[in-house]
């Protein structure tokens, strides 16, 4: 019962309610319904080998397409489908459709192609959560290890004992875990090295900023140096020049993603952009 209501996301209207929360309440049941109504949407966007430019996995990105052709971008939705609690079951969604296209994609040969997804806060507190890993896994019968579940930093300080039990646990089933968005939540270091993860993800805006003549590298060149001395993998998100990627290998990164090799694509097109680098 609480679990159905905290679902359907109840919130009473008021006279003096400020106009932010109305149009909240207004998207909160717009998203409702477009879930319903099959107008949400994964979209996948390649990860390279900057060495080679060959495609090395894919990360899911929800996308939101309203009957008038609108597109609501995730930042904007994702915060209010986790105040609703929408966040379980969409979350659980994009799990299943990411592993679904993961395994039409080694089945098509794509031998070793990693899929990546992003969790929300309020998916990692839920109780259901590991429970909805293994019956995505097991649904859909894609290695566990091809599976790379993302965090944030900021999830990563907020409650440290039960991040470390999941994080064992999500290990034990055998799934890899990247710290998204590196570098803008200020994690301790030596907590840091503690974590059982794989990987980290360079945040965008140190990329943005890495041949900039103004400003330094010295962020990213930081974070990659943190991921050699740890043993951890390290990619760079929101590539969008050439030189970007020339200076992220020169600093010893090998991985990317960004709009310079390819935007999210559907899953048509990203098999058409995967066979064309055959
Ligand atoms: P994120 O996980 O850090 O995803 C990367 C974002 O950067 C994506 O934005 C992607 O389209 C964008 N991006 C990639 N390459 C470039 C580039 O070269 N230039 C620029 N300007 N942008 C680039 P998107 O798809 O709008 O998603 C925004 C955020 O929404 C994601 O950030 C993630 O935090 C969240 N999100 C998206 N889908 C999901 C989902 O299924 N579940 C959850 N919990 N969060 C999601
Ligand atoms: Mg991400
Ligand atoms: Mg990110
Ligand atoms: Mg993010």
């Amino acid at each position: 019962q609480a679990k159905k209501q905290q679902r359907t996301g109840y919130v009473y209207f008021t006279n003096n309610m400020g106009v932010e929360i109305r149009e909240r309440v207004r998207l909160m049941r717009a998203l409702n319904s477009a879930f319903q109504k099959n107008h949400l949407f994964v979209v996948y966007q390649p990860q390279v080998e900057i060495s080679s430019a060959k495609a090395i996995g894919a990360e899911a990105l929800l996308r939101w397409k309203t009957a008038e052709g609108k597109y609501i971008p995730p930042d904007q939705f994702i915060p209010i489908a986790e105040y609703s609690g929408l966040i379980i079951e969409l979350g659980d969604w994009v799990l299943r459709n990411a592993c679904f296209e993961l395994k039409t994609l080694l089945k098509k040969g794509y031998d070793d192609f990693k899929m990546s997804v992003n969790v929300s806060q309020a998916q990692f507190l839920h109780p259901e959560f590991l429970n909805s890993v293994r019956r995505a896994i097991s649904d859909t019968g894609v290695p566990p290890h091809l599976l790379d579940l993302e965090i944030t930093e900021s999830m990563a300080m907020e409650d440290p004992i039960f991040l470390m039990e999941t994080l064992h646990q999500l290990k034990k089933i055998g799934v890899k875990i990247s710290i998204d968005d590196f570098g803008t939540g200020f994690s301790s270091l030596s907590y840091l090295q503690k974590l059982p993860i794989d990987q980290l993800k360079i945040d965008r805006s140190f990329v943005n900023q890495i041949v900039d003549a103004n400003s330094s590298a010295s962020i990213p060149k930081m974070i990659i140096q943190l991921c050699q001395s740890l043993g951890l993998s390290v990619i760079a998100e929101g590539v969008e020049e050439l030189k970007q990627a020339e200076a992220l290998v020169s600093f010893g990164c090998s991985y990317a993603q960004g709009y310079y090799y390819s935007k999210p694509l559907e899953t048509l097109m990203l098999h058409e952009w995967l066979g064309q680098r055959l």
